[in-house]
């Protein structure tokens, strides 16, 4: 048997980088791919302390944002090849059932994110190979002209702040409001400007984050609640409305109850942090309000058209990568990326 070397939950706070046997194809319809670059999520962080009560079984692999090189197909996959480059979905669906015909995918039965399913057969990317399931749908071609790097991030936060300002209903000029300049939070202000924002307003704890959503022209207006008062300085910028869209990146009962306090009447709060505890919902205060709420796992389901922006100069998210490690420092990588050492940002793997 080949084995490899990979990143593995044994329980929470207890990931290991160890040799384990490579995957192989199962279904007709998988690819088995190459991890040719691959980065650390905020969700693999969650993962790494409360797997057990997210369902990830010990003994998985974890890790879901990377691309690669298409090593082997089932006999199902006509639309790739060996030594095809392809950036995959961090989602996975088969594309039939009752939810995927909905549009979904996220919520179908065989589906998953990758490694966090619970299912021992469904591994992760933080590997050197990944089984890629249902993968003509899954994977999607890397233009010759793009480096890995221009598109690692298509597959999963990109496409997830895509999904929030989609989600957000963004109208041209409307004022939106993102909680968190994260590496989701600066995608989701990226999007937004796609969808027409005309001011972008970003409200982070973290003066470098913040500061380099400014420089990178994604946000017009940034705001440290530690030194200013956002709710004040967002009706100041809105004839004292408030926010009409605000995009929340963070996951935490702060970020919740201020996404509700930024919002003006009528608007949309989209929900895009991962929570992992309960938060008491003032309904008494809010249903006359008359806003919409959007929360949920991302659906990847415009990755084309994202790639497409991306060859064509419209985005580029490479700015998100503050460090680049081999891929056998990952537990390096993870201890950056948690602990912000050097002010990272995204931590990127290779080879
Ligand atoms: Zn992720
Ligand atoms: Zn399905």
């Amino acid at each position: 048997m080949d084995y490899m070397k990979a990143v593995v939950f044994h329980g929470n706070d207890d990931l290991r980088f160890e040799s384990v046997p490579r995957p192989q194809i199962i279904n007709p319809g998988d690819a088995l791919v190459r991890v040719t670059t691959s980065t650390i999520c905020g969700s693999d962080i969650h993962i790494k302390h409360h797997g057990e009560t997210m369902g990830v079984k010990p003994g998985n692999i974890i890790g879901h944002e990377f691309v690669g090189i298409v090593e082997q197909v089932g006999g199902q996959v006509s639309n790739f090849k060996t030594g095809d480059r392809v950036a995959v979905a961090c989602v996975f669906s088969c594309g039939e059932c009752f939810y995927c015909q909905k549009g979904i995918h996220s919520q179908c039965p065989q589906g998953s994110v990758f490694g966090g399913s619970g299912k021992l057969d469904n591994r992760g990317a933080h590997a050197e190979y990944v089984r890629v399931p249902f993968a003509s749908r899954v994977m999607h071609k890397i233009p010759d002209t793009l480096s890995d790097e221009d598109v690692l991030f298509v597959g999963d936060i990109l496409s997830t702040g895509y999904y929030g300002a989609e989600r957000g209903e963004i109208k041209a000029g409307d004022t939106v409001v993102v909680i968190g300049s994260g590496p989701v939070g600066m995608c989701a202000m990226i999007s937004a400007r796609l969808f027409g924002a005309e001011q972008i307003i970003a409200v982070d704890l973290d003066n470098h984050r913040l500061g380099i959503a400014l420089n990178q022209g994604i946000a017009d207006k940034a705001i440290n609640p530690q030194s200013e008062e956002p709710l004040k300085v967002i009706k100041d910028l809105t004839d004292n409305r408030g926010a009409d869209v605000v995009i929340e990146a963070v996951g935490s009962k702060t970020s919740f109850e201020a996404a509700f306090r930024y919002i003006r009447p009528g608007g949309t709060v989209s929900l895009l942090g991962v929570y992992t505890m309960g938060v008491d919902f003032p309904i008494n205060q809010h249903w006359r309000r008359n806003l919409s709420v959007k929360m949920g796992l991302v659906e990847v389901t415009h990755m084309n058209l994202l790639i497409e922006l991306i060859k064509d100069g419209q985005i580029n998210t490479n700015f998100l990568i503050s460090h680049v490690l081999p891929f056998t420092e990952i537990m390096k990588g993870y201890e950056l990326f948690e602990n912000r050492v050097d002010n990272a940002l995204k931590v990127v793997l290779k080879g």
